[in-house]
């Protein structure tokens, strides 16, 4: 008997599927747009100097064994302070449930089976559009999903209204999974004010926000100032939910290291919320990596290699933003139209507005990016900037 005979091919994953197309072709100078790696100008990737020294330090460690289930306390600990702050009373008063996690996928999967198991029937309100794999995520997890206003065509910018009108709609005591900084794809993110004015609608309807981080750091170029809208959640009384990722961040992408925390009332629903996330991980992998963990808590463990990394991602942020302007101030110069939204938007990527036609004739040109017209800003270098800026005229005119 044949077992898989109506097994179908699964669907293209839409990003993934662009790195597919772009290392199918031969060109040289061919233009990845697509995956959100950061990239230096000369389109390489980039392993930072904190972690190089890092990992000289744990060379030769003889400490190869399992980690436990919830992964490396050290590890939690320092992910912990920095996205909730140093002196946070959660933090400070051991209130906190968190795991080790496969970098932010694998958060934010936990986190959808802890729903799915603690609070069967409640929904999750993803943002429209969103990173596509969250749909994946919370779908897989038999969590029913619900979507809300986020981003405004017109503008380029926030659909503030709309947000806070499907928010005030949404059945009370919902989850949201709102982008802690530098949204995907949008590059759009509320204003302080704004957050502030989400953060109260939700406390009042008795929401529930997990914020998914996967890129603090990579918005403003400051670690700090990105968690602020989940400082700003937490001073309004919110319990709260993060996923966070070393991925971009850190660079350490393929290491597969985040964390996963919810906050808690008291010390001890902190104990058995967290026995419950480790009994999750039990059955699905039983323990996480150690490399990554090792890696990042040496570099945040050590107040010089710490100082080093926040001067890094800064580094990577304007080198980004820096490019921004640089598309921006060629395609205007080409065209002679608009594009304001390129410096507008933040983090690591441009919502540009093209279309999947735009997108596609501009295949034939070989630069690739996903069909949104979603640009990963960390693609664009010096070097191709102009290319990149004429093509996106020629297909757009
Ligand atoms: N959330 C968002 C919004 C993302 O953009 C990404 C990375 N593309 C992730 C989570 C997770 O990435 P990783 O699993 O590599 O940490």
């Amino acid at each position: 008997v044949d077992f898989w005979a109506d097994v179908e091919e699964a669907p293209r994953d839409p990003i993934l599927g662009v790195t597919e197309k772009f290392l199918a072709d031969p060109n040289p100078n061919k233009i990845n747009l697509g995956v959100g790696a950061y990239r230096d100008d000369d389109g390489n990737p980039v392993v930072l100097d904190c972690v190089r020294e890092a990992e000289k330090r744990i060379m030769g460690s003889k400490f190869m064994e399992y980690l436990p289930m919830g992964g490396f306390k050290e590890f939690c600990d320092h992910s912990l302070k920095l996205a909730y702050g140093e002196t946070n009373p959660l933090v400070t008063g051991n209130k906190i449930a968190a795991v080790q996690s496969l970098s932010g996928t694998g958060s934010c999967r936990l986190m959808a089976d802890f729903m799915h198991k603690f609070k069967p029937g409640a929904k999750v309100y993803i943002t429209v559009p969103t990173w596509s794999n969250h749909h994946n995520i919370w779908g897989d997890a038999r969590v029913e999903k619900e979507t809300f206003r986020y981003y405004k065509p017109e503008t380029r910018g926030l659909d503030f209204d709309g947000m806070m009108e499907d928010i005030a709609a949404a059945e009370g005591g919902s989850f949201f999974l709102l982008h802690a900084c530098a949204h995907n794809p949008t590059g759009v993110d509320p204003t302080a004010d704004q957050w502030r004015e989400i953060s109260k609608l939700m406390r009042e309807k008795g929401h529930f926000p997990f914020f998914d981080m996967a890129y603090q750091g990579f918005a403003s170029g400051d670690c700090v100032r990105d968690a602020q809208a989940i400082e700003i959640f937490l001073s309004d009384g919110h319990m709260v939910g993060c996923s966070q990722s070393y991925a971009k961040n850190m660079g350490l992408y393929g290491q597969r290291i985040g964390c996963f925390s919810l906050t808690c009332n008291n010390e001890q629903e902190k104990i058995a919320v967290e026995s419950q996330m480790k009994r999750i991980a039990r059955a699905t992998y039983s323990n996480p990596p150690l490399h990554g963990a090792l890696l990042v808590s040496t570099v945040l463990g050590d107040p010089e290699l710490k100082a080093l990394w926040y001067k890094e991602v800064k580094g990577m942020a304007d080198r980004i933003i820096s490019m921004r302007t640089a598309l921006r101030n060629n395609l205007e110069s080409i065209s002679g139209d608009s594009w304001q939204h390129v410096t507008d938007q933040i983090g690591m990527f441009c919502f540009s507005g093209m279309t999947s036609e735009h997108v596609d004739a501009l295949y034939e040109k070989s630069i690739y990016m996903t069909s949104n017209g979603r640009i990963s800003m960390a693609g664009v270098t010096t070097k191709n900037v102009e290319t990149l800026a004429k093509a996106m005229h020629e297909v757009t005119s």
